[in-house]
């Protein structure tokens, strides 16, 4: 007899607590061996005076369990409330998002009978790091923060959880052909781990391109690996072309917490009613237990359903009349799982998990360590506000060089918006209040800090409103800033 796992359950808002109580009667029915600790999230904890939706009593069943299952939760329209969510995620750094998109046809209508995709997003960085600014009056900025160690961390565990899987290829996409820097370092991290892993297949597409094939031709895929945006619209886009968003189930994975819910929310309109779809959590379900190492009755749990959904007992959500044979409400739909425990589905792919293989990956893959890169410091971004002479590029170009070029830096160029205005610029392109004038040493050397402050004093007395500066680094004699566009 296997020791009861501790978890934490939250019965969330809205459907929540009908779905959690449908979904964690079949887990035990199945033979799942959960020691439960209840926490309040959500709606109460919001409306208690809890900000982030969680009670500070919550975070030590968390850190003592180290697993959440969870209910959707109603997130309070209006101001001053933060997402639960997002603060779950950060705060115990879930980095991976893991959510497999799967279509059940004929039982479920879709245009892609084929499909069985897992995308693998990145949770933490990227320009969800919500570092953003107003500059000018015209223009706003969102940091967007890929890291090296953060990359690694999910392509690895990306490449490890298609092994375990026993998935044939990892394919990623990204936008390198535009930003170099931040998804060509993905990229190239991608490319790197790949090689350690001779036995699965991989490839990179452009995002675009890419989502086009994925949208026309899903089969072709397996397992994604995204950066974080792309990773955002990505799922939810994957998990339509399977039909039905209502039957996906997600993963958040991290060293401190494993978090597993269903993709959908708490579905306010037809709660208390008992006819919600349990089948999203219940996935979730399966994938707990997985990852808790009681694959055998993710097994039973999992192929139980299928059968279910083959029998025709279905939710009012996915209910067809011509193909239905029974509109089951929730705890009908939970009893007829129930009832199939044991059995397997006959048109349906039956799922196989290896025994007992806890996939607690995020505890194998540790972050890795980074050496250290030799910096010089080679010239700085100074970002003016700046809205007079007609916005002439020309008028600043020359101001800048009479008024600030010296003590060994000089104006190498002018951007909007990236594009290169002075010197050469051209006279059509549109330009906004907001410059990057890029200040270079005269000898080509590299620069000291002490020359930065001193071209910023040189800026103010010039009259200039001056609103950040970036540095401009070599690391390893390679360049670590993007060029203008024309520079
Ligand atoms: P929703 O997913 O709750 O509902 C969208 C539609 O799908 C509704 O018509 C609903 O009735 C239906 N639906 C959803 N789940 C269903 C199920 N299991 N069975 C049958 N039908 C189902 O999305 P929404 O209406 O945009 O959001 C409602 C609330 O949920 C909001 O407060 C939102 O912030 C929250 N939400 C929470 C989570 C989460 O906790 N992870 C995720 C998404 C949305």
């Amino acid at each position: 007899m296997t020791q009861p796992t501790p978890i934490t359950v939250a019965y969330g808002d809205g459907i929540g607590p009908e779905i959690m109580e449908a979904s964690l009667r079949v887990l035990q029915a199945a033979g799942a061996q959960l020691d439960i600790e209840t926490i309040l999230l959500g709606e109460k904890a919001y409306n208690a005076g809890h900000p982030a939706g969680i009670s500070p009593d919550a975070w030590a069943s968390l850190r003592r369990t180290r697993v959440l299952y969870k209910a959707p939760i109603t997130t309070p329209q209006g101001g001053g409330f933060k997402s639960l969510n997002v603060t779950l995620r950060k705060s115990m750094g879930m980095y991976a998002n893991v959510r497999p998109c799967v279509s059940y046809a004929p039982f479920i209508d879709t245009k892609h009978p084929l499909m069985d995709v897992v995308v693998i997003r990145e949770n933490e960085e990227d320009l969800y790091a919500g570092i953003e600014h107003r500059q000018t009056t015209e223009v706003y900025q969102c940091l967007k923060l890929i890291s090296r160690p953060g990359s690694e961390r999910i392509i690895r565990y990306g490449f490890e959880y298609a092994r375990r899987n026993h998935r044939r290829k990892v394919t990623c996409f990204t936008k390198d052909n535009i930003m170099k820097m931040t998804d060509g370092l993905f990229h190239k991290i991608f490319e790197e781990i790949a090689q350690e892993y001779p036995d699965i297949q991989s490839e990179h597409m452009i995002i675009d391109i890419g989502t086009a094939r994925l949208a026309s031709h899903p089969d072709q895929f397996d397992v994604l690996i995204l950066p974080n945006l792309y990773g955002d619209i990505l799922s939810d886009v994957t998990a339509q072309l399977t039909g039905s968003v209502g039957l996906g189930g997600s993963a958040n994975i991290g060293e401190h917490l494993a978090m597993f819910e269903a993709i959908h929310g708490s579905a306010p309109d037809i709660a208390g009613k008992g006819i919600a779809n349990p089948s999203g959590l219940l996935l979730a379900g399966v994938m707990m237990l997985v990852h808790i190492g009681q694959s055998e009755v993710a097994e039973k749990v999992h192929n139980a359903w299928l059968r279910t959904l083959e029998d025709g007992i279905h939710t009012a959500d996915i209910y067809k009349a011509d193909f239905s044979q029974l509109r089951a409400d929730t705890a009908t739909f939970a009893d007829a799982v129930i009832e199939r425990l044991g059995q397997e589905p006959q048109k349906l792919r039956p799922v196989h998990y290896a025994k007992a293989d806890s996939q607690d990956l995020a505890n194998i893959i540790s972050v890795p360590k980074t050496v250290p890169a030799k910096k010089e410091l080679v010239g700085v971004d100074v970002f003016l506000d700046w809205n007079e002479e007609g916005r002439d590029p020309n008028v600043l170009g020359q101001y800048l060089e009479t008024h600030c070029n010296g003590d060994g830096l000089k104006l190498k160029m002018i951007t909007n918006r990236g594009q290169k205005v002075y010197p050469d610029g051209m006279p059509e392109t549109f330009c906004t209040d907001h410059w990057r004038c890029r200040f270079v040493s005269v000898d080509g050397e590299t620069i000291q800090h002490h020359q930065i402050i001193r071209l910023l004093e040189r800026t103010a007395a010039a009259g200039l409103d001056f609103i950040k500066t970036e540095n401009l680094f070599n690391f390893d004699g390679e360049r670590g800033y993007s060029l203008g566009q024309g520079e």
